[in-house]
């Protein structure tokens, strides 16, 4: 066995993981450098600097498209930098010193749910995270596709409106930008523009807008506030809709849901079932479940498919 160590890059937070076989033995976070590019690269160096001798490999999870082959990155829309082909676990592995595998995050996300999560003993899952953006992970027959460009299961940039919103990734009215975690803000901000609800009001107190996130927008709508309910309402009924395509698609037969808008989610779940019912009448009902992990998700799974991947290389070399 040995040691596995998960590093999750979010628009946010980094947060990291030490994994033994399926368990979190230690794990801390970090605020994402806001300028990006070098400062990520060198904050990186640090968390993998000094690693406990029995740490077999690093698994990296990007909130992007990377090359799982080469290893770098290509495209990561919602953090600073020139990403086009960098090389980033090469740079990493000359100063750790053990292999380091990168992945997308929702695909990491959807492994640590897939194995120890909500979608435990599910062969055929979809996989939503709701964060900065809207990330996706597509298993199969039990097993969580990663392709060459880690682009499987990439909901977040499926068009949804073509006269839609601009999108951090360049195009236009990608579901990302009605049903993220920065999308419900958005909404909320602009309802708050338009008149603030006693509700509202009491929740957000002293900072005012400032004071918008999912949680206290989740918040508001326990209270009833009707702008917060009418958001939760359009990013479920979204998200049904995207996810219903995708699993009529795929042929898959249960959602989860996960992120930082997961802990809303009670009032995602109503609209969300029902776009859900709408897409895949022909097809059978599909299960929606909240996921089980928290936010360790994303360094978790990217500790266990830096083992996957320890495996199936030592495997692919005895057989040489
Ligand atoms: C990115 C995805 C990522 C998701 C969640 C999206 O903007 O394109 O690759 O998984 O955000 O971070
Ligand atoms: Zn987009």
């Amino acid at each position: 066995s040995g040691r596995y160590l998960g590093i999750d890059v979010g628009g946010t937070r980094i947060k990291w993981s030490m994994v033994e076989d399926t368990n979190v033995v230690a794990a801390g976070d970090v605020p994402t450098p806001r300028q990006g590019g070098e400062a990520l690269i060198s904050l990186l160096k640090d968390l993998t600097a000094s690693l406990d001798p029995t740490t077999r490999a690093v698994g990296l999870a990007l909130p992007g498209l990377v090359n799982t082959q080469t290893k770098s990155t290509i495209f990561i829309p919602n953090i600073p930098g020139n990403w086009m082909n960098y090389p980033i676990a090469a740079e990493l592995e000359r100063s750790c010193g053990v292999p380091v595998f990168i992945l997308n995050d929702a695909r990491a996300f959807g492994h640590a749910e897939l194995i120890v999560g909500a979608g435990r003993g599910e062969r055929n899952a979809l996989f939503l995270t709701l964060g900065t953006g809207v990330g996706g992970a597509i298993a199969r027959d039990g097993r969580i596709l990663v392709g060459e460009i880690d682009s499987i299961g990439e909901m977040g940039h499926v068009n949804i409106d073509a006269a839609g919103e601009m999108c951090g990734c360049g195009g236009v009215g990608c579901l990302e930008t009605v049903a993220s975690g920065s999308a419900l803000v958005g909404y909320m901000a602009r309802a708050a523009l338009t008149s603030l609800s006693p509700a509202l009001t009491s929740v957000l107190g002293d900072r005012g807008l400032q004071a918008l996130t999912p949680e206290s927008i989740a918040k508001a709508a326990d209270m009833k506030d009707p702008w917060a309910l009418a958001a939760f309402e359009k990013i479920g009924r979204h998200l049904g809709l995207a996810a219903g395509t995708a699993c009529v698609l795929m042929q898959l037969s249960c959602v989860v849901v996960g992120g930082g808008i997961s802990g809303a989610f009670r009032h995602i779940a109503p609209s969300m079932t029902a776009a859900l019912a709408e897409r895949t009448s022909v097809t059978g009902a599909i299960a929606l479940n909240a996921a089980h992990l928290g936010s360790e998700s994303g360094s978790l799974g990217a500790a266990l498919y830096a083992g996957i991947r320890t495996e199936l290389e030592a495997k692919l070399s005895s057989q040489e």
